[in-house]
This record gives C-alpha cells, structure tokens and sequence, in this order.
C-alpha cells in the first residue's frame, strides 16, 4: 500500500480538523521532503497555519520506531512481525477464553484515517466486544450526543463556506478558532467579519480569538469573560432575555420544534442577576449579546471544549441548541450549532464507529434492525450493550479489563489524571501499542509495533465540516515499518480467519461505504480532489452544505428543547485548593505532542509548559512574571512558569496538556459526565506552592 513520487503529492493537513489541503513534494533522502501550499485546495486555498506549514518537519525524526518491540523482564528488544503477530493473537486468544470478550478494550485514533478505525470497530466486534472508543471521548463527546439526540446528527450543522457567506452574528462559546483552527479563524470568519459580522466570544480565557478580531476594542463585538462552568446559567440568562422580551420565533418553534414549554417552566423563577454575578459577567452585558444573537438575520453557534469537557457537557451544548432552535436559527445558510473538532480525522473516527454506542453511520448498537443490516454484510453477530469508553476502560484496567490495543492514541497523556492512567496500565495482563513514536502509553505496552506516518499511506479523513477527503502517500515507508490497516488486516485474518482481509485502503471504503448510511454514494472516485461533504446517501449527491432545511432528523422530525439549570463543577475551589484550574491548547502544540514536541519549529515557539496567572493573584503569593511555581491539585503536581496576566480572571490559572512532565492532566479531574462520558477537564481545585527550583520544570523531555 506504499507510495512514491518525485512529483509533489496533493494531500490533507496530518493537524487538525479544519482539513486544510497541502502539496508534500518527496525528497531523494529521509528529512528532504518539502512541503508546497496546494493554492486551489478546496478548503484553505493554499492558506495554512505554522502546524501545517511545519507538518513535515517529524516525518523522517530520529525517534521514529522502525522496527517491533516485545516486552521481556520489563526491558524492551527488538523483535520479528512474525514474533509480534504470534504474541498477540496467542494472548489475545488467551484473554477471551480466560476472562471473556469484554476483558479487552480497544482504541480508535483521531490521527489515523478512516479505513483505519473501521477495520479497528470491526475487530473489535468481531472479537465480541463493544468497547472500542477514541479521543473524541475527550473532546466533543458531549456535544456528538446532545446533537445526536436533539438534531440527528452529531455533527456540525453548516459548512465553513456557507457560514462565512451567510451569518451575521458568532457566538463563539468554549472555542478559540483564532489559535486552535487557525485557517477557520483567518479564512472563514475574518473575511466575514470584514464583511460585517459580529463576534461574540464566551470564554473565561481572553485569547488569539479575543486579539485576533480586536474584541476589546470594538463596539461591535464581545467578549463575555464568564467564571469557568458557569455557562448554563450565561446561557440561561440569554434565554430568559429571549423570552421576556418577544425574540423567539414562534412559527419556527411552533412547527419545528418540541419541549419549549419545558424550557420556560425552566426559567419562569429564573433569577437573571444572581446568575450574572455567578457566572461573573455584567448583567448588560449579556442581555446585550443576546439581542445582537437574536435579531440577526442570520446568527450561528461555535462550540468548543470549553463547553463540553464538563461533567455536564450535555447539557452545555443542549442549551445552545434551545438558544438555536428558539430563536429559528437552524436550517438555513449562515445559522446553526457548529462544533469544531480538534483532531484532522477526529469525525470520520466517529462517523466509522470506533465509539461503544453506535455502528458505522451513527446506528445504535442496541437498535436490532441497524445491528442486523451490518450483520449482513461482516457476516458475524455484533454484540448487542454499549460497550465501555475508553476513560473507563482506563479505570477498569486491572479490574474487568485485562487487554488493551492501542492504535495511535496516547491516553497517559490525553486523560485526565494522568498518574492513576499510568497506574491502571501496569495492571493489564497484555497490551499492543502501534504507533510512529514511543509515546509515554506505548512504554507501558508489552508489543510495541511501528507504524507508518500520514506521508506514507493513503486513505480518507473527514473534516470538522464533515467534507470526506483523500489523503495520498508522498514518499515510501520507513523500513520495518508497516500500515496500520496492514497490522489490522493481518491480526483479524489471524485471529478469524476472514472478513479482514483487503488489498488496498479503497477496498476497506469500499466496504464502509455498504454499513455507512451517510457515506454510501461515495467512492474514491468521486472523491477526487475536492472531498464530499456527508450525507452523500446515493451516488451523484454532493452532499449537504447546511443540513435541516425541511425537518430535523430524529424520530419525529422535530428538533428537541429541554431546559437545564446549572450544575456546579464537581470539585470547586475550597481551603486547601483555594483556585479553578482550567486548561486549553496551544496554536503551536498539538494535543498530547507526540509530532508537535518533536517539530523544532513548532517546538520553538513553545519548548515548556506555562501557566497564566492572574495579577491580583501573583501579588496574592508573591509571583514574579517567570518565576518557576509548583501548581497542584488533589491528583498530582507539575512544575511550571509563571506567566502574570490579565488574559485570565483572578481566582482562575490556566495552563495547557502538552508537555509530558509537566502536563495539566497530571493534575485535571476524571469525573465525567454521566451520558457522554466526557471527563471535566475544564473546572478543577487547584493551589500554587512558589520558591521552586526552575531545574526540572517539564521541559520538551522526550
Ligand atoms: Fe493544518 Fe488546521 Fe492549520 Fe489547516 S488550520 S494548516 S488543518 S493545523
């Protein structure tokens, strides 16, 4: 399934989800690969942020694993495929008879492709299992199920293009395009805003978005710097300003939508003042956002992390979708509730069904008819209970879980309560790791294969505005190296026989394409260069730009409003851990930094962790800007620098996941959210110790 070219090769950014088109032109030697803007890519028409620009720097590292690895006496030696194949299967088969189908959990990556995570689901069911999951269990888990559940789909609702073209108000709750989906933010939103648009940024972090369209200063947009977790009551207050003062569209709510009478017994005792100053936000303020919303002609919702990394994530998004639906924002160009994924294949991860709950296609696992049509065609019963996410089957490890595989994914870094990760994985009998570095999980596995990179194989990823996209390989791969649809393949045929065995990517979408609904009229083909934007139901359709212009598409047709009331986070600040910590990403830094650590452009921007502290705050424990702090909550303690600034509300730190020995997941909270299972990483207690040594403070350390 390699590749090779001299010629540059049209491909898809390996960053995040706005899925910006890129040219890589190979080189004679490892490291001499070049990448070229691709200037009538569909999405970013040659535009591409530092990530992209830098995406090949990592390719041909030094650290890439090259060869398997098997685990002896806690010492890793290099081994054959043969060795590494025979081990697995023979343990895999050991733990199934032992312990039973369900004692092996199985991860998705957001970073592999979608044939990849398909033929990944598919083993897993074959193995009898459910528990298979992926990382956008840490992102937007929350936001999939309230708009699978009130909508139809979980997915944004409207394209870039269309939103640039058509709306008049942002509200841009939780997110910050300006450093997380730069080419959205620089492309899509600018040019609107230059056209007129307004923004309406809801952060408790003013950030690259904040600065990026000059917030502070302007009339015309806002920021609502609201306290963190307080964003149903912010949004509650929105909704009562709606409602006392005429704004909802009856016809639309009439016609379109049930429950609105729920959401108004929900705010008939509202108290809009005592929310205001809970959430920390001047009263007029947000009864000003609200009308800029609800009298634009056009006005759509943005929706990031810092709405659903709560323990009430759910109910977050579904308050922005009663805002969306009550006022008749929905279903038409310019309007609807947008999320943006963060990963550059974190939907079609989800689209393919590498989650517990659902098929390919979004079809539940528990519903008999959807079951048996995929049943058809793998030709194998699919267990029938939503199996365990993959923060559970973190925490069961030791306990029900007894395996683990593990394709691309890093959960000692991405999960929160890093430390009791690490400590769960020692208690697994046998675990693979296939990946293209040793990350911080793949040394507690007992396999380690390599894998190869985004430059050398192909095969499909699906954007934040569910546009289907071919990926191609630019150069061959790393010698011992293998595919992970080849790993894949093989472990399957090994482990059952049949229904694994493909000759190439296109021959895996192939098969999607028959069990996934909404893939079903695409092919590699029709792909081309330009990428389909789901649903593409039969050959020929070109898919939807906006989707609910006539109905919703849940059972009745009708979109879903239901009331909800604040729920504080689950650990808020008291005398011992006396601030709220709260966490986000880096323009320059990806995730857990497996590529973006080992990028020295990217890594020079940002080479250490940081934490923002307030003013009032540094004066408080006597910080000086730069100072070394040790910041710690009840599940561990990093030590970083200090960076005094106003950015953040005093009470609040702020500080980022990327870094290994210094990450806010060694200190963030594992509680989750009881439907999506999303983990609170956005509100926990913290404190800050000072007088710290700067000698060991988490540096780019591997
Ligand atoms: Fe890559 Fe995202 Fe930057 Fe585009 S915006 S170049 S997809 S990281």
């Amino acid at each position: 399934m390699s590749g090779e070219s001299k010629d540059p090769v049209k491909t898809i950014c390996p960053y995040c989800g706005v899925g910006c088109g890129i040219q890589v032109a190979p080189g004679e030697e490892p490291g001499d690969m070049q990448f070229r803007p691709w200037a009538d890519a569909p999405v970013n028409e040659g535009r591409v942020c530092i990530k992209g620009g830098a995406a090949t720097e990592v390719v041909d590292h030094e650290d890439r694993l090259t060869e398997p690895l098997l685990k002896e006496d806690g010492e890793f030696r290099e081994a054959t495929w043969e060795e590494a194949y025979e081990l697995i299967v023979e343990e895999m088969e050991r733990i199934r008879e032992e312990h039973g189908p369900d004692a092996m959990g199985f991860f998705g990556s957001s970073k592999t492709m979608n044939e990849e995570n398909y033929l990944l689901q598919k083993l897993a069911r074959r193995y009898g299992t459910n528990n298979v999951d992926n990382c956008t269990r840490m992102c937007h888990a929350s936001t999939v199920w309230a708009l699978r559940t009130s909508l139809g789909a979980g997915a944004m609702t409207n394209s870039m293009a269309d939103l640039e073209q058509a709306a008049d108000v942002f509200w841009i709750q939780g997110a910050n395009p300006g450093e997380q989906h730069p080419i959205a933010n620089s492309q899509y939103f600018r040019q609107a805003v230059l056209e007129g648009a307004t923004v309406i940024q809801v952060d408790p972090h003013a950030n690259k978005t904040t600065r990026s369209f000059e917030i502070e200063d302007t009339d015309r947009h806002m920021h609502l710097q609201l306290n963190p977790g307080t964003d149903i009551p912010l949004l509650n207050v929105v909704l009562k300003t709606v409602l006392e003062n005429g704004w909802v569209d009856e016809e639309f709510v009439a016609e379109r939508t049930e429950g609105f009478e729920h959401l108004e017994a929900t705010l008939e005792d509202f108290d809009k003042e005592a929310a205001a100053e809970e959430c920390g936000v001047p009263l007029e303020d947000i009864e000003l956002a609200a009308r800029k919303y609800a009298k634009a002609n056009n006005a759509a919702i943005f929706t990031g992390m810092g709405m659903s990394q709560h323990a009430c994530g759910v109910d977050n998004v579904q308050n922005e979708i009663n805002l969306a639906l009550a006022t008749g924002n929905l279903g038409r160009p310019g309007t609807g509730v947008n999320p943006l994924r963060g990963q550059n294949n974190v939907q079609g991860t989800c689209d393919v069904g590498a989650m517990p709950n659902v098929l390919p296609g979004y079809q539940l696992v528990d519903d008999d008819e959807a079951r048996e049509s995929v049943e058809e065609v793998w030709g194998f019963e699919i267990p029938d209970e939503p199996g365990l996410t993959n923060v559970e089957i973190s925490h069961a490890a030791g306990d029900s879980v007894h395996g683990l595989y593990v394709m691309g994914e890093n959960p000692v870094m991405s999960e929160p309560d890093g430390n009791r990760v690490e400590e769960r994985l020692e208690e697994l009998e046998f675990m693979v790791a296939q990946d293209i570095f040793m990350t911080e999980t793949a040394k507690y596995a007992d396999v380690v294969l390599p894998a190869t990179s985004w430059a050398e194989r192909g095969g499909t990823v699906t954007n934040t505005d569910r546009r289907v996209q071919r990926m191609r390989p630019v150069q061959k791969v790393h010698d011992n190296t293998k595919h992970d649809l080849d790993i894949l393949s093989e472990v399957g045929t090994r482990l059952f026989g049949e229904g694994f065995d493909f000759e190439d990517p296109e021959a895996v979408f192939e098969e999607l394409r028959q069990v996934c609904p909404s893939y079903h009229g695409m092919s590699y083909d029709v792909l081309g260069e330009e990428g389909v934007h789901w649903p593409c139901y039969e050959p020929g359709d070109e898919g939807d730009p906006f989707l609910y212009e006539e109905s919703f598409d849940t059972e009745n047709g009708l979109g879903k409003i239901e009331g909800v009331t604040h729920q504080p986070p689950k650990e808020v600040p008291d005398e011992e851990y006396p601030l709220v910590l709260t966490t986000a990403r880096l323009e320059e830094h990806y995730n857990t930094g497996t590529m973006s650590r080992r990028s020295p452009t990217l890594n020079r921007q940002h080479p250490e962790n940081f934490v923002d502290v307030h003013p009032a705050d540094a004066e408080r424990y006597g910080i000086e800007d730069g100072e070394t702090v040790r910041l710690r909550s009840r599940r561990g303690e990093i030590e970083v620098r200090a960076e005094v600034t106003d950015d953040i509300k005093e009470g609040v730190v702020w500080t980022t996941p990327h870094f290994a020995a210094a990450s806010a997941n060694r200190l963030t909270n594992d509680v989750l959210d009881e439907r999506a299972k999303i983990p609170e990483y956005k509100a926990a207690a913290a404190e800050i110790d000072v007088g710290i040594e700067p000698a060991d403070r988490g540096a780019a350390d591997d």
